[in-house]
Formats: structure tokens, sequence, C-alpha cells
């Protein structure tokens, strides 16, 4: 296995996923440059993670939050930008493995949420799941809980209705396109569960606010929002 490894390396020398630089011996996935750019978020607001120059946070003050807390690994740029884009698209074993062991660290060291009783992705629609072949979000609740050693329902949300595709939409437009696109999958009883969500990257927060809307509905105690990157 290792000589087939490194007879391809000879051929097709591993690139680096961000900027496409040959990897040296010691690099894998990225080069060491782009790797230091990968910068752990920290100083943000307490309820939805954004990062804040001080107390006041302006998204949390603006809206109402169904969410309990919202946690993300890093600040959003172009190399965190390429993890996702192949995590989605191609190499998505080796992306989602290598950013389990930033998940694990990050879990292990800021042991950011109480006790979470179950975990579920954020859902993609049923026929975006068929065209990719699977939900990148799943890849990863699948991970942290085994990590966290929690219960991981991959089906607890449906997409109700085909939403369109949201990075063309401003912040009104993006509330209206999700509202009521979910509904809870009643084989599961969330009453009075802590629940951690996990998506890719957590943006103007409409789906996960919607999300945890519903849930809190439904009376689970607390959501949980746990995500790569705040965009
Ligand atoms: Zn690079
Ligand atoms: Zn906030």
């Amino acid at each position: 296995m290792r000589l087939l490894r490194s007879t391809l390396d000879l051929f097709f020398p591993p690139l680096c996923l961000s900027c496409s630089k040959r990897l040296k011996g010691n690099e894998t996935l990225l080069c060491l440059t782009c790797l230091a750019k990968l910068e752990w978020l920290e100083g943000v607001c307490s309820v939805c993670g954004n990062e804040i120059k001080n107390k006041h946070c302006r998204y949390c003050s603006s809206q109402h939050i169904y969410f309990d807390k919202v946690r993300s690994l890093f600040h959003f740029n172009s190399v965190v930008q390429s993890l996702i884009h192949n995590l989605k698209y191609n190499e998505t074993t080796i992306v989602s493995n290598f950013l389990k062991s930033y998940f694990e660290i990050y879990l292990n060291s800021y042991d950011p949420f109480e006790k979470i009783d179950l975990i579920s992705p954020v859902p993609l629609h049923a026929v975006r799941k068929r065209a990719r072949g699977y939900n990148q979000a799943e890849l990863l609740s699948g991970k942290i809980a085994k990590i966290l050693d929690t219960e991981h329902i991959p089906q607890l949300i449906k997409r109700k209705k085909y939403t369109k595709s949201q990075t063309q939409l401003n912040k009104a437009e993006r509330d209206n396109n999700v509202e009521s696109a979910f509904i809870l999958n009643n084989k599961f009883d969330i009453s009075n569960k802590n629940i951690l969500l996990v998506d890719d990257v957590f943006t103007t927060g409409s789906t996960v606010n919607s999300i945890s809307k519903l849930l809190k509905e439904n009376n689970c105690n607390k959501v949980f929002v746990l995500s790569i990157a705040h965009a």
C-alpha cells in the first residue's frame, strides 16, 4: 500500500489543496504556509459566536435568536474556503478526517457546550443530496458524534421544500427562504434534550435559527451549533 502510494506520488505529486504548490515530505493536504493561515476563532459573542470587538453583539440584539450557542473552529478565509469546497466536491474522506482532528482539538481544549444528548447535521434537501451523493455536514456530524461519544441522528430534521441557493440572497430574503423549510422527524423524542447541530459554515444564521425554532417548539432543552468557520 505504501509502495503504491509513493509510486502514485511520483507521477502525481501531491499539491496543496489551497494554493496548489507542490507539497514537501512533511506536509499533507496543505502546505505549511497555508496551514499557518488556519486561525482559531476566538473572542466571540457568547451566543452567536460572531467575533465581537466589545461586549455588545449587534447580530444578537437585532433579531430573535432560538439557538443557545454557536461555535466555529476558524476565521473564514481562502484556505478554509478550499477545505470546504474540497469537502463538498472531492477529497471528501481526507478532508473530513483532517477536519476531524481539528474538531477534536477544539472540543477537548475549549469544551464549549454543556452535556449534549444528540447530534444532527443541518440537512440538505433530498434532491441536492441525491445530486451530490452525500451531505457534507453529515460527514462532520458523524465524526463529531464519535469524538463526543454521543448519539448521531442524521435524519432528525428534514427539508420540506426545495430552498433556493442562499448565496445570491440578502438577509431578509434568506430568512424568508428558510422559514418553515424544515420538519422534525417525529420518530424521535427530543423533549428536554440538548441538541448539537452541525453545519459547514455559519453565515447569516438563518438556517440554524429556523431549525432551532422548530426544535424549541418541540420542547427540546438547548440547541448548540458547531461549524468549521464563521463567515
Ligand atoms: Zn498552500
Ligand atoms: Zn451574538
